[in-house]
């Protein structure tokens, strides 16, 4: 297949230079591309098959030969995947050179199918199939074929196989001046071959982009493509590409008319497909040489050299190589005034032309029939070919437009599309990030609120916890250890409030000493001492009730406070508290008799007394009890009582 395009095509794109020195992997031709997954013992067919790859555009019979090879060594060792391969190379070398033996590797490739383990294998059987229709100018149904390999290439995911039918379709649609759908097939045969990994496949695909341009009449862009891809092939020392890419550059310096270019072109192709024995290059070189020497009005020139290409053509099947040699000759013929042999020429190319629907071509060659019968005053036919040149021309012209207004069209919504495609992508990364952003933010605040409620709760058990140890702090601090009743500091504490408070009215203090305390502690020890304290201390607090509050003023005093209470109810209290004490059983340290306290009480001057003077008061009472013999209660007054008469008043008496 590729040897084919190769005479219109050849690899102008081939801008990896330094690629290109891997010569055998780079011409290998696409429809026979195929490398296996590399296995522990490849089979020997393989190297042969690789090397017909790789030969097929650089050396065609080098390649047949290895293809050959690789068939004897499978008829030893079987493998029907490798044969069907072998057998496409073998197809796509003769379907340019021997349509019989090209349909022969088919059915013979098509009769290991079944066998084969990659289904996508039939697609490079129909499209060799179409290539033979294409060699004999039947593109329609070339066309159908190759459309058809597509289809079971995309169906098997054989992106290989998809990719040279995609290349094989779109060549021949360029061909018939569907410049747009070549350039989407041959754009999407060199994606895949960029997915594939085959940056040489890649490039040809694009050296079918820059034939289009040339069909579209963009001869400069094609020039500018063509003269790239021969220096790069001229570096990598690929004459065989050269020679094709030499004819591809001088058919557009011919469609330039820039005369001397085309014929140095031309020249050198043809010399190179000499050197490399390549009789179609050779052909289609001369025919190129012969247009020049027409254009420069040298017919007998360009008949000669038609000759030779005639007589290298005999040795292809190519009919459209045929009819531009037809032409060609038709010109000369016609220049030299050999009109009726001109007019046959130039009518055999004329079919040729139209089955093929080659439109560029066509217009010529009408154009010249046109003259060629107007020459032999055969107006008749003149004017008719005259005005289906026109026609021809003007479609060629519309098409050539049109396609190239399509192609832009295509370009720039596959540029828009790109950039869709690209804006659409970054706004989904935006987007995502803003997304991303928030999911953090949103756990982060998650996070926040969870400590902080942590926190809050870890706070508030801290506060509780304080407030409990300071309760009990402040309560240790104002209780009296031993006896569990409140101390000094707790007991004055509150008789000061309640001095000071002005709608507290009178109260009345009463200090409780239990008499010859000391000699429970000198008999039984301070321990024992301890426990009768604690008893007398628990049993005033029984006794006293509220309003009133009972407080240890040190060693063996208590105090007691009555609010509201006057020295009547004052006294009152103290002598049943005195009569209560001596109901505690005290035997275990007293033999003799109960315990007994003396009592010292005195009443609030309101406004005036402190806690300090009503104590000073309450402590001479009590002095006055202890004088009296002890186990009694006794007042003390306050002032205004002269200060040299004494305020006692014998309130209560002993027990
Ligand atoms: P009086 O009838 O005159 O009050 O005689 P008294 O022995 O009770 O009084 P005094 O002031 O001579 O002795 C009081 C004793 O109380 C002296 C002290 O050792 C004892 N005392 C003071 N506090 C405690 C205490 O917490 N535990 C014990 N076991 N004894 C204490
Ligand atoms: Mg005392
Ligand atoms: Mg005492």
């Amino acid at each position: 297949m590729f040897e084919r395009h190769a005479r219109e095509t050849s690899l102008a794109l081939r801008l990896l230079g330094p690629a290109l020195l891997t010569v055998s992997f780079a011409l290998a031709p696409l429809a026979t591309v195929s490398l296996p997954a590399p296995s522990s013992d490849p089979h020997p067919a393989l190297a042969h098959i690789e090397a017909g790859v790789a030969g097929m555009r650089s050396d065609p019979e080098a390649s047949r030969r290895h293809a050959q090879q690789a068939l004897a060594l499978l008829s030893g060792q079987p493998d029907a995947d490798l044969e069907i391969r072998a057998r496409l190379l073998l197809c796509d070398y003769y379907s340019e050179r021997d349509l019989e033996a090209a349909r022969a590797e088919i059915a013979a490739a098509e009769a290991r199918l079944a066998e084969a383990k990659r289904p996508g294998l039939l697609s490079g059987i129909v499209a060799c199939q179409g290539e033979t229709f294409e060699t004999e100018g039947k593109n329609d149904r070339a066309l159908e074929l190759y459309d058809r390999a597509v289809a079971i290439g995309r169906e098997h995911d054989d992106d290989e196989m998809t990719a040279n039918a995609l290349y094989a379709r779109g060549f021949l649609q360029g061909l018939q001046g569907e410049y747009a759908l070549g350039m989407a097939d041959f754009r999407e045969a060199q994606a895949l071959y960029d997915k594939l990994g085959k940056p040489h496949h890649s490039l040809t695909a694009l050296n079918g982009i820059a034939t289009l341009f040339n069909r579209m009449g963009d001869y400069a862009q094609a020039q500018r493509m063509y003269s790239r891809a021969l220096r790069a092939q001229t570096e990598a020392g690929m004459r065989r590409e050269q020679a094709v890419t030499l004819h591809n550059l001088a058919r557009a310096y011919e469609n330039l008319q820039q005369w001397d270019a085309a014929q140095d072109a031309f020249a050198r192709s043809a010399l190179l497909s000499r050197e490399l024995s390549y009789p179609r290059g050779e052909a289609y070189a001369l025919r190129g040489l012969a247009a020049v020497a027409n254009a420069r009005g040298n017919p007998q020139a360009a008949l000669r050299t038609l000759d030779h290409a005639l007589a290298l053509q005999q040795t292809t099947p190519d009919t459209r190589l045929h009819a531009l040699i037809q032409l060609e000759r038709g010109i000369a013929l016609r220049q030299l005034q050999r009109l009726p042999d001109s007019a046959a020429a130039l009518e055999a190319s004329l079919e040729v032309f139209r089955r093929g629907e080659a439109r560029t071509e066509l217009a010529r060659t009408l154009t010249e029939l046109a003259a060629a019968n107007a020459a032999m005053a055969q107006w008749q036919a003149a004017y008719a070919y005259q005005v289906e040149a026109q026609a021809t021309a003007e479609r060629l012209l519309r098409n050539q437009l049109d396609q190239r207004f399509t192609t832009l069209k295509v370009e720039f919504d596959t540029i828009a599309k790109e950039q869709e495609n690209a804006l659409l992508l970054l706004e989904n990364e935006a987007n995502e990030k803003a997304l991303a952003q928030e999911r953090r933010a949103r756990s982060l605040q998650a996070t926040v609120i969870a400590l902080t409620v942590v926190l809050a709760l870890l706070l508030a058990t801290l506060a509780l916890h304080q407030r409990r140890s300071t309760l009990r702090m402040r309560r240790l601090a104002m209780t009296d250890e031993l006896t569990g009743v409140p101390n000094r500091r707790a007991v004055l504490a509150r008789l000061d409030a309640l001095l000071r408070d002005p709608e507290a009215g009178v109260c009345a203090m009463l200090i409780v000493d239990i008499d010859h305390f000391k000699a429970i502690n000198d008999t039984h020890g301070h321990a024992e001492g301890d426990q009768a304290l604690k008893l007398v201390a628990s049993g005033l607090r029984k006794a006293v009730v509220e309003p009133a509050y009972i407080g240890r003023l040190g060693g063996e005093e208590f105090m007691i406070v009555l609010p509201g209470t006057d020295e009547e109810g004052a006294c009152r209290v103290a002598e049943r508290l005195r009569a209560r004490v001596m109901e505690i059983d005290t035997q275990r340290w007293l033999a003799n008799g109960p315990i007994t306290v003396s009592i010292g009480v005195t009443v609030s001057e309101p406004g005036t007394d402190t806690p300090s003077t009503m104590l000073q008061r309450a402590d001479q009472a009590l002095y006055a009890a202890k004088r009296a013999g002890r186990n009694c209660v006794r007042v003390h007054r306050p002032s205004p009582v002269p200060p040299d008469e004494p305020a006692l008043a014998d309130a209560a008496t002993a027990g």
